[in-house]
This record gives C-alpha cells, structure tokens and sequence, in this order.
C-alpha cells in the first residue's frame, strides 16, 4: 500500500501543510512526487487539487482513517525533482506556501496537444485532375471545382525534374481560399486524387524573425578585455570553481558578445543554458542576436506565448531538443537535463522580482539552482544592483570590468541638469523647464526626434510640495511616507517600515507653501501637456496601457524608428536598450521621482535609471543632448549619474546603508504574522516580537502591513536586521519551534529574508 503526503491548492495559507492519502492500486504505476492529483477534501468533500510532496509505505495516521486520492489530473505535468527542491528552497526563503511554489517552478503546467499540419500531395497526373474538374462542372460541384483549380494551377507551376517529387502544398496555405476546406479534400482524397499527409509539429517559433542580419557576431574576435573575461570563466568553470561571476561593464561595452562567446563554450562542453533578460527587453536586439549565433539551438520563453507555444518550448527544452532557453525570470524553471551555466543580463532590474506569492528575487533562485546543478552563474550589469556589487567586494562573487565601449565611434551625449525649484521661483509652473522646452522646440524644426521619460515609479502616493520639492518623510526610516486613502480621502501619512503614522499635512512643513499633495501625474496626462505645449508634434506614448497586446510594444518601436512620429514619451520601457539613431534629444521630466519611492533602493534605483536613460540620446553619429529635471540636483543619485560614475555612487550608498541596517549591509528578515481575529494577532505578533528583541538583531514593529486586511485576514509585520543572514534564519526556526510547542491555532506566520 502506498501513501502519498499532499499539499492542497488552495490560497488559504492555513493550509500550508500536507495531508496523506491513500494511493488507489490502479495509478500506483503512475503516480510521482510533483505529481497533480484530485482529492475529496474536507468534512464535505469536496474535490480539490494537489501536489505530491512525498510518497511512503508507511502511514503517519490511522490508516482507516486516510480517504483515497481520487486520480492523477489528466494531462497534468509533473516537475522534475530539481525543480521541486527548487520550490522548497522558494518556499523556506520567500514566505510561501508550497504550493504556489509548485507553480512558480512550473512555468507549464499542462500538456497541451501538438499543432497537426497538414500537406496536401497531388497524386494524379494532369488529365486525371482534368477529368475530375470536369465531372464536378457539370455536377455543378462548386466547391470541388474551386479546389481543383487550385490543385491544378499548383500542379501546373510544379516544375521538379524529379518523379517522386510530387506536387505538394500546406494545408494552412491554401485553406483561406474560398471552397477549400477539409471535408472537400477528403472527398478528393477517396478519389485518390490527392493524398493529405498529417503530422504533429511545433508550433511556429518565428516570432523573432531575423529581419535584417545584423553584423554578424561569428566574424567578430573578441577584444582584449573581453578575451580576459572569457578565458577566465572558463577556466574556473573548468577548474570546479563554481564562484558567480558579475560582468560590470559599460553600455556598449560588449558584454553581450563576451555572453556569447562564454556560450559557446559550454555548448562545446555539452553543457545548457539558460540566459535571463529583463522582460521588456526581450522583444528586441538581444534575442536576435542570440539567434543569430545559435540558430535553431536556442528558443524563447515569454509571457506573450500562447499556451501551446509555450508548452512545445517547454518540451523541447526538456528533451534536448535546444540548449539555450533566453526568457524573462520564469525561464529559470527550464527543465534542462544538463544546466550548466545560468546568464542574468542586467542583473539589477527591478522586473526580476517576483511581485506576487511566491515573492522571489530571480538573482537568489538563480544562485540557488546553479548551486544544486554545479553550474556558473554568470551576472552582467552597466549598473550593477548594489548587492551584487557588494557581495564583490566581500569576495563572494568574482568581478570582471569592461571600461571601453567595444565600437568607440558613438559620441556621448552632453547631460544638463535642470533645478525645478529654480522654474518655479521664475513662475513656470509647466512640467517642462525652459531649457527643455528650448531644446524640443529646436529639434522639431531640425526634425530630430525626442524622447521624454517619466518615471513612473515615483509615482505612487508619496507627497511632496510643489513648491520647494520637499517631501514628507518618516522621522524613524529615512523614507518617504506614503498617503492612504480612507474613504476616497487622503488622511494619513504611512511609514511603511516602522509603521510610524501622521495626519495628512495642510502646509509644507519646510516652507509653508500650501500647494502640496501627491504626484499624480501619469504618462496619458503628460501626453496631453506635450500636445498643449508643442501642437506641431507627432506623439506616440509607450507605457502599459499601451502595450497591453502582443507584438504593440514593438509596433511603437518600429513605427518611432521608422520617424513616424517625433516625440516618444513613456516610462522605464522606453529607457531599456533600445537604439534610435535619430534620437538626440532625451528628456528626464521629473528625475527625482523615484527618490521618494518608500523604499531603501529608492537612491540605487534613481542612479541607475538616470545613468541608463542618459545612455539613449546620440548614438548615432552626433552627440545628443539629456536634459534631467529634478527638485533635487544635490542627491548624489542624480549629480553622480550626471557624472556617470558607478564607483563614487556605490561608496555614498552603501555608507548610507550601514548607517541604516539595510541591504545589502544588513539581512532584513521580514516575519509576516497572518490572523483573523485582530485582537489575537496584534498580541501574538507582540510575543514574537519581544522573543525578537532578545536576540541579537535590529526589531521593527510590529506594524500593520500595508494592505493590512486580504480576505479578512489581517497582517502584521516585523522586521528584523542582522548582517548575518544564517542567524536571521535560525531565529525564524526558533519562532516556528515556540509556536508549534505552545500550540498557538489560527495564526499563520511566514518568513521572508
Ligand atoms: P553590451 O551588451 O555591453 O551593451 P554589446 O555586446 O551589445 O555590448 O556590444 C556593443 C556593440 O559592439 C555591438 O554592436 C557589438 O556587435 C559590438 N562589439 C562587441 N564586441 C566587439 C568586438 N570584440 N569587436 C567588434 N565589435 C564588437
Ligand atoms: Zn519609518
Ligand atoms: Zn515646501
């Protein structure tokens, strides 16, 4: 008798551990752990899905007492156990429950059949097909006579020498012409006219075809700096060193190359690879060029795949059929059998992070997979994440320096700070200052194109006053707070860290301006004022309302590059890696945005924004203009990114976060205590945190967490700062022992590091 441990796949986190099940006999054979099975669950039993988890010959209760599973659900796929450590892994890391971690690792979780194609052969001679046509004329077969003449004509044009080439044509080429469908071909097919072969294919994976070649990467040679870089990854790959490697390398550097040529090593060592980019950028330049070096070798995984597309790209990886999967953070889950290398181009996008349950950071799974595969992880940024950078310089990643642009002809650009605060005081109260304005005006009529970023991000609650730029902070963080909205009105000011929390301010607290409020400001809105202001203008705006479709973000791309508009305006999608050499004007409207963001990465993620946003304009043969507003021009996240200068930017920063107790200086611990009855959980979360407090830590909170009420589950949070990772870990166990000995029911508390 077998027993399988199962964990039901339901969103209540109460149920976050297994239930055993009797196995039935008749899918003993098929039944795995990963396997997807229904259950009878609950006093009503109700069916309900599942994962396997484990899989014994020995109950853990009454056996009587277990109810069957009742089957395998059909079609389902199962993970392999890599993945499923992997899940495991996600789960004690990421604060979830085990089966959206289950998900999570399985980017496809159901088989779906392979696309029939269907060729028709013209197995008749010329008269044969005469005399048929003739018979269904006079039948007054229309629908057959249409389809003869058809079959006809490609018979005629079929020009092979050769006997057994035999004319033949594809169903899905010839089915939209009126009168041809299938039924008509059958009944030509009984005549034995024609014979109609089927076969199960892939679906279609030309959705990057090649349009034009760019220089081809195979005559390039790798220059020195890159020649270094490659040579010595390989060789500690080859030396069993498995140390992460971080390219930092400038825009243009050619990083992209070294990637490729490190590639190729790996393929010859009979090894797979799975190359992570941002998600937007994955519809343009790069992937072509992978495809270029690699041909058929290397698919694509993303999120605007149908569902079959996905699964053949799916089955294809697990049986070998390429070695290289590029895709977004998902494609981490490729089922590759011989991983041996795991890319992260621009490691320090904002997009690798999981936003929902399980809430994983793909950098971290990505160390994780690489260890348990023994494969080299390979992380490569302009701008690296500070982490990364930091962790280099504790020496537990190697890191490699490209300095030169390997193409050095592009010019760069001149970069112009604007001082908002100084518009102001000369009454412009428009989001463009009068440089800005100047400089639009003037490569309108030399029908130059522009490009104007806002930064969404810095769009999101936080207040600030218009007319000195302050903003309100909190007096504990050094963040930003942030507005709530109680009843449609703004009434509270939020710390979302320590919980800190005051009422909605009537004035600026610096200069006593009372236009104050939140930036509200979005990218439709703008679009408008730069109609208002610059009527003669062609406009196209790229941001997520605009690129909801499949294939509309690179229709904006192509029609833009295509000067079919002058101005593109849009938020961090326009900013990533794409190349207009007609661009020379690049507008930051609002650079500071993004320093409010409550969040300790606000001043990382402001720098590297603006370094990669100044990296747009003239990149062509003339040096462009990049023209930053901000209300403040003294943050060394903007005067240092004017400057371009990575180094002097990671010393102010990681100053600022040892000062703070925060990453990567610090290991946040984030212990999330879900209940439903308030009362409970407050005073439950408050006994967690004093055991906390005695320990050898940094404690915040407990505070409400920011949606403090999902479900009618209400959720504390506490924060708990350490430099020691391992420790943090242990004082999560030690949390879950106390709980579990003193029986505390109906509270759920989960760990986040
Ligand atoms: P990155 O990924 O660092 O932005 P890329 O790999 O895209 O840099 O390289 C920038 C440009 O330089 C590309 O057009 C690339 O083909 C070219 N390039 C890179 N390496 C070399 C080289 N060794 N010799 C000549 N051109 C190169
Ligand atoms: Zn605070
Ligand atoms: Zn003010």
């Amino acid at each position: 008798m077998l027993f399988a441990d199962i964990v039901v796949d339901i969103s209540a986190k109460e149920l976050d551990r297994p239930f055993q099940y009797r196995v039935p006999e008749s899918i003993e054979g098929d039944i795995d752990i990963g396997s997807r099975v229904e259950i009878p669950f609950g006093k009503g039993n109700t069916l309900k899905e599942g994962y396997v988890i484990n899989l014994s010959h020995t109950p853990s209760f009454d056996e009587n007492k277990l109810k069957d599973i009742k089957g395998i659900v059909k079609r389902s796929l199962t993970p392999e156990e890599r993945l499923l450590r992997t899940a495991n892994w996600i789960r004690n890391r990421c604060g979830s429950n085990l089966s959206d971690a289950i998900k999570a690792v399985m980017p496809v979780k159901m088989e779906i059949k392979q696309k029939d194609e269907r060729t028709i052969i013209i197995d008749a001679s010329k008269e044969e097909l005469e005399e048929a046509l003739n018979t269904a004329v006079k039948r007054h077969y229309t629908a057959q006579e249409k389809c003869l003449r058809t079959l006809i004509d490609i018979n005629n044009n079929h020009a092979s020498e050769n006997e057994k080439n035999l004319p033949h044509i594809k169903y899905d080429e010839i089915k939209n012409i009126s009168g041809i469908d299938m039924s008509v071909l059958r009944a030509l097919e009984k005549k034995k006219l024609i014979r109609i072969d089927t076969k199960s294919v892939f679906r279609d994976s030309s959705s990057y075809i090649i349009e034009e070649k760019i220089n081809s990467e195979s005559e390039l040679v790798l220059n020195e700096g890159q020649k270094k870089i490659v040579d010595d990854i390989i060789e500690s790959y080859d030396n069993k060193d498995l140390k992460p490697h971080l390219i930092h390398g400038i825009t243009g550097s050619g990083k992209t190359f070294v990637y490729i040529k490190i590639i190729e090593e790996m393929l010859k060592r009979g090894k797979q690879v799975i190359v992570l980019i941002p998600e937007i950028a994955l519809t343009y330049q790069t992937v072509k060029r992978f495809k270029n070096a690699f041909g058929d070798r290397c698919e694509t995984l993303h999120s605007k795949l149908s569902h079959g597309e996905r699964y053949d790209r799916y089955i294809k990886a697990k049986n070998g059929l390429v070695d290289i999967m590029i895709g977004p953070r998902s494609a981490l889950f490729t089922p590759f059998e011989n991983l041996g290398m795991i890319v992260m181009d621009e490691e320090h996008e904002t997009s690798y992070r999981n936003d929902y349950p399980p809430k994983y950071h793909a950098r971290h799974v990505a160390e994780f997979i690489a260890h348990d595969t023994k494969s080299l992880l390979v992380l490569g940024s302009a701008t690296p994440s500070l982490e990364a950078y930091y962790r280099c310089k504790q020496g537990q990643i190697k890191l490699h320096e490209l300095k030169e642009r390997a193409v050095p002809e592009a010019k760069l650009p001149r970069v112009h700070i604007t001082d908002l605060r100084e518009e102001l005081k000369k009454n412009n109260r428009s989001i463009f200052g009068s440089l800005l304005y100047n400089l639009i005006k003037d490569r309108l009529r030399k029908k130059e194109q522009i490009m104007l970023f806002i930064n969404r991000r810095g769009y999101s609650g936080f207040v600030s006053c218009r007319s000195c730029g302050a903003v309100e902070e909190c007096p504990n963080c050094s963040v930003s707070l942030k507005a709530h909205v109680d009843e449609g009105k703004l009434r509270l000011l939020k710390c979302h860290y320590c919980g800190f929390e005051k009422a909605f301010p009537r004035k600026c607290s610096v200069c006593g301006s009372n236009i104050i409020g939140t930036f509200g400001t979005g990218t439709q809105k703008v679009e408008e004022m730069i109609h208002k202001a610059f009527p003669e203008a062609r406009v196209l705006r790229m941001d997520r309302d605009t690129t909801g479709t499949k294939g509309s973000h690179d229709e904006i791309l192509k029609k833009f590059g295509a000067h079919e508009a002058d101005i593109l305006v849009g938020t961090q999608m326009i900013v990533k890696g794409h190349d207009f050499s007609h661009v020379t004007l690049m507008g930051i409207l609002a650079a500071d945005m993004s320093l409010n963001v409550s969040d300790y990465e606000a001043y990382e993620r402001t720098f590297e924004l603006l370094v990669q946003a100044s990296g747009r304009a003239g990149r062509g043969d003339e040096a462009g203009d990049v023209v930053i507003q901000t209300y403040q021009p003294e943050n060394p996240a903007v005067f240092l990114a004017v400057k371009n200068d990575y180094e002097a930017f990671y010393e102010s920063e990681i100053v600022r976060r040892k000062s703070l107790h925060y990453p990567p200086v610090s290991h946040i611990l984030e212990v999330l205590c879900l209940g439903k009855d308030e009362a409970e959980l407050k005073e439950e979360s408050k006994y967690i945190a004093d055991i906390l407090k005695k320990k050898e830590a940094h404690v915040l909170g407990p505070t409400q967490d920011v949606v403090y009420k999902v479900n009618n589950t209400y959720r504390y949070k506490i924060y708990v700062k350490s430099p020691n990772d391992k420790l943090l870990m242990s004082y999560a166990d030690i949390i879950r022992e106390d709980m579990k000995k003193r029986m505390v029911k109906g509270i759920i508390v989960q760990f986040k590091l």
